[in-house]
């Protein structure tokens, strides 16, 4: 199957989107990461409800035949056990492994993070950076190259997007946002 016909999967499954399918990548790079418009529009979605405060939550999706390209399909709500202020925010964990089982029985799974800069720009903190390493480092999480996405600015106005790669083991990517 292939990338496309991934996402039109995912947004049979909500509502009608005005936004398109964003794809990160980087020159000599050896992962992709698309962003399908159902996952951004529950971004946007969620950003606008967190107001002037931080939010975020995981991605959840799939792989694509060779390995390369990361399909994020959702982006979900922050954790209720999660603690957010004007500059931070920490994701918790209630719910999550419940939602991952669940996902996983229907061929998708834990692929990254996102979270809101509310009213800033989409760039990676320091705490960040240090938060996705240890992602990447722990096996929990099964994933040996999560993606960070940030959402930067004013949800309903002009906002920007950053993507990142974190191999485990390795110094991270950061993508650029692909020119449809
Ligand atoms: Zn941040």
């Amino acid at each position: 199957m292939n990338i496309l016909s991934k996402c039109l999967m995912a947004l049979s499954s909500g509502s009608p989107m005005k936004i398109k399918d964003v794809t990160f990548s980087r020159t000599g790079a050896d992962y992709r990461a698309t962003l399908c418009s159902s996952s951004l529009q529950q971004m946007i979605d969620e950003c606008i409800r967190a107001g002037a405060n931080e939010t975020g939550g995981i991605l959840i999706g799939s792989y694509s035949e060779d390995g390369s390209t990361a399909i994020i399909v959702e982006a979900t709500a922050s954790p209720a056990d999660s603690l957010a202020g004007r500059s931070t925010f920490q994701r918790g964990v209630k719910g999550l492994k419940h939602l991952l089982d669940a996902r996983w029985k229907t061929g998708l799974y834990y692929v990254g993070e996102w979270h809101f800069h509310p009213g800033g720009s989409p760039e990676p903190s320091g705490d960040d950076l240090v938060s996705m390493r240890n992602i990447a480092a722990n096996p929990n999480y099964q994933c040996l190259e999560p993606v960070m996405i940030i959402l930067g600015g004013n949800p309903t106005g002009s906002y920007s997007l950053s993507a990142s790669v974190f191999p485990r083991g390795k110094a991270p990517i950061r993508f650029h946002e692909e020119l449809a």
